[in-house]
Parts: C-alpha cells; sequence; structure tokens
C-alpha cells in the first residue's frame, strides 16, 4: 500500500471510530434516565474504542465523563458546570473531583 492509500486508510477508520463513540454517547444519554449503570457501560465502551484504536475521544464528549470515576456526567443532575475565566470548570458530584477544559474549544 501506498503511504498516502495508508494515510487514508487510518483517516477513514478514525472517522468510523469517531462516529462510534458519538453514537454510544447517544445511547449513553437517552439510557441515562432511567439506566444509569447502562450508561456507564457506554462510557466504558467509548474508552475501549478509544484506546484500542488510539483515537482521542471528541472533546464534547470528553467533557460529559468524569476523568477520575468515568461516571457519566448530566448537567444538574450528577455534575455541576461553570463558567470561569474561559474555563468550563466540571465538578462531578460522585466523586467530588473537578476537571477544567478551556470554554473557547468547546462547542
Ligand atoms: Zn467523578
Amino acid at each position: 500500500m501506498s503511504k498516502i492509500a495508508r494515510k487514508k486508510q487510518k483517516n477513514l477508520i478514525k472517522e468510523i471510530v469517531t462516529q462510534r463513540m458519538w453514537r454510544l454517547f447517544e445511547l449513553a444519554k437517552k439510557e441515562h434516565a432511567e439506566h444509569p449503570d447502562r450508561s456507564e457501560r457506554y462510557v466504558q465502551l467509548i474508552r475501549n474504542i478509544s484506546m484500542r484504536n488510539r483515537t482521542s475521544i471528541p472533546r464534547e464528549i470528553k467533557s460529559r465523563i468524569c476523568k477520575y470515576c468515568y461516571a457519566f456526567l448530566v448537567p444538574g443532575k450528577n455534575a455541576r458546570y461553570r463558567l470561569k475565566e474561559g474555563y468550563i470548570i466540571i465538578s462531578c458530584q460522585r466523586c467530588g473531583k473537578e476537571m477544567r477544559y478551556p470554554y473557547k474549544k468547546l462547542k
């Protein structure tokens, strides 16, 4: 395979992997109200896929997963979102830890 073809294939895999993560994320969102344990399972799957394919989790999804205990975060339910000096500060109410992400990069 030529170098370009290989690169193309890599991009394609990345695209498919990212799509799959979004689909799992949507499922996690949908299930959270009634089956929070299922959401956790989806979060686990997203992380596994990301690690196995060395593809980073889209920022929008990442900001909904606790970096420390991997809880699926729902604003106003088990997480608090605050804005401060260009950062979004997310507190996970399960483990009590805080994460911060630059606000501008979040859609
Ligand atoms: Zn947590």
